[in-house]
């Protein structure tokens, strides 16, 4: 926290889904947040590009979860129901569908009617000071770190563009164009984003994307119209601690985020408000116990998931879509795919030794908000 004449700011760096909701949470818990932003705004590192806020984790609905943390839904969010699945090769085609929204169909960047705008304009009106285009090393009297991804595990290539295609959600499987991930098309009153997300073999992103490209057009007779690049990085990775001295780590920048998938815009809101509520009470070991409680089953789960996803290559994936029932509920399917089992658990700690290594050293003795760095071991020049 840093002193300000009559009273205790707390410190945020990153102004992203996870720094917004940690300071909207402290806000309304009476609290004063200060947000550090190096950018000029808030959502620069995204362009307008459509993302899922996913809501099969839980049985309620996503946006009542976000309701009880203060964050209300003033972004634009088209409830997604049905999802066209193709196999590798577009051989195989499935629909799947579920009666309450599977995901809901948001915008990320600085405009109006992005999350991260609402998300901007809610923290203003309650109170939040933020600070653009400043970068925040250190947090000497502590604070929050939410500064987004430290390293890549994957990465996202694509395109934004205007269409006149109806409304819809596609997903394709395959090794040829997204290598242990997929490549999807999304579709939204005019506006589309299509993009491969690649979970190895980083370097031939354009092959992959030009390949995803070729695909839907071929197959639905996508035309692109203004057409703009995009793509960015995510990590995610299980920390012992999400606590560094009195420093909190949220959101992606604690490796928060769906591994099998990369889905990390509900656990980064999630973890930022459990943070700042934390940071306000002066009980860090709160937010510990939050963090462990609601996001770590579901974190080890969907690694266990990733190790045997990746496996399954081509010709698993098409046996994977077809066993895939066109009838049963697909929400209920992936919740039941991410509900933490015990045997995904004791899974998930006999190939933990391979897994994404974590982001936090809680044991470095320094107050960076860059959590590998080696500041204090070295010795001073000065
Ligand atoms: C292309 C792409 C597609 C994605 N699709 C989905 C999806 O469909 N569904 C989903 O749930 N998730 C998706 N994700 C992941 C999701 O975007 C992230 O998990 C989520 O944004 C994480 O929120 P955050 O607040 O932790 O970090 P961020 O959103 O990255 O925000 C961090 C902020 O901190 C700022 N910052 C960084 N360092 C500093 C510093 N030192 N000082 C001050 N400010 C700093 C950054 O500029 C940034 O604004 C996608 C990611 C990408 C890249």
């Amino acid at each position: 926290m840093a002193e300000n004449k009559d009273r205790w700011i707390i410190e945020i760096s990153g102004a992203g889904p996870a720094g917004l909701a940690a300071a909207l949470a402290i806000m309304h818990a009476g609290g004063h947040a200060r947000v550090y932003e190096r950018r000029g705004d808030v959502g620069a590192r995204f362009h307008g590009d459509f993302q899922g806020l996913e809501n099969w984790t839980t049985k309620s609905d996503v946006l009542e979860e976000l309701a009880e943390t203060g964050i209300v839904p003033g972004f634009e969010h088209t409830p997604v129901n049905e999802v066209i699945c193709f196999g590798p090769g577009g051989d195989i085609e499935r629909t799947v569908r579920s009666q309450q929204p599977l995901f809901y169909l948001v915008r990320r960047g600085s405009e109006p009617g992005t999350l991260d705008y609402s998300l901007k304009e809610q923290a203003l009106a309650a109170g939040v000071e933020i600070h653009f285009g400043e970068t925040v090393r250190n947090l000497p009297n502590g604070g929050i770190v939410t500064e987004g991804p430290h390293r890549a595990d994957a990465i996202a290539a694509g395109y934004l563009f205007e269409t006149d295609m109806a409304n819809g959600a596609y997903v394709i499987v395959s090794e040829q164009l997204a290598p242990g991930g997929y490549a999807y098309l999304l579709i939204c009153n005019g506006r589309a984003t299509l993009a491969t997300c690649l979970f190895d073999d980083f370097h031939n992103e354009h092959l992959y994307l030009q390949r995803s490209v070729d695909f839907f057009t071929d197959k639905l007779g996508v035309h692109m119209n203004n057409a703009r690049r995009f793509g960015g990085t995510g990590n995610f990775a299980l920390p012992k601690t999400a606590r560094k001295r009195n420093i909190l780590y949220a959101g992606e920048a604690a490796g928060f985020q769906d591994p099998l998938f990369g889905f990390g815009i509900r656990f980064a809101m999630l973890s930022g408000a459990a943070a700042g509520r934390a940071l306000l009470a002066g009980d860090y070991e709160q937010y510990e116990s939050f963090w462990k409680r609601r996001l770590r089953d579901y974190h080890k789960t969907a690694a266990t998931n990733r190790w045997f996803y990746e496996r399954l290559g081509d010709r698993g994936y098409n046996k994977m879509l077809k066993h895939f029932p066109n009838s049963r509920d697909i929400r209920e399917r992936m919740r039941s795919a991410y509900a933490p089992r015990l045997w995904k658990r004791a899974w998930y700690h006999l190939i933990a030794a391979r897994q994404h290594t974590p982001l936090l050293n809680p044991h470095a003795d320094c107050d960076c908000t860059w959590c590998r760095c080696t500041r204090h071991a070295q010795p001073s020049s000065a």
